[in-house]
């Protein structure tokens, strides 16, 4: 809403400047103020419209990279028959299984996740020094 306000705050501003110029210069004001209103909501409109076809494709664009990324998501895999070296695509949201191209079985995909600790980067100086400190000794 604020947003807006200062869109036809801004707008109204250079309307009201452009009449002023043309008041001093021919004697009218309201003519070039509305004329110069209406033609700002145009091109305003025209930018807005621009704009949107831009962000249309910049994210068109996002999704297409994001699809080719996902499809490219797989595994280095071991037979669990024979042990033959395969990488399989994975897909998180479904059962993951794929077909050795050596002993010709059906092998599942079991996903195991593990959490880990953090290590977070100190921001002081003192910080720093202190771990300087521990790793010496
Ligand atoms: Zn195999």
């Amino acid at each position: 809403m604020s947003s807006i306000l200062k869109s036809l705050g801004i707008t109204f501003t250079i309307s009201i400047s452009i009449g002023a110029l043309f008041y001093f210069s021919t004697g009218n004001f309201i003519g070039p103020f509305v004329i110069s209103s209406v033609v700002q909501f145009i091109l305003f409109f025209v930018w807005n419209s621009a704009m949107e076809i831009w962000r249309d494709h910049l994210r068109r664009q996002t999704d297409n990279e994001m699809y080719k990324q996902l499809s490219k998501m797989g595994l280095d895999v071991e037979c669990n028959y024979c042990g033959e070296l395969a990488f399989a695509p994975v897909d998180l949201s479904t059962e993951n299984r794929y077909k050795c191209t050596k002993c010709n079985k059906d092998n599942r995909i079991l996903i195991e996740v593990r959490t880990v600790q953090t290590t977070e980067i100190p921001e002081s100086l003192d910080a720093q020094q202190a771990l300087k400190n521990t790793a010496n000794e």
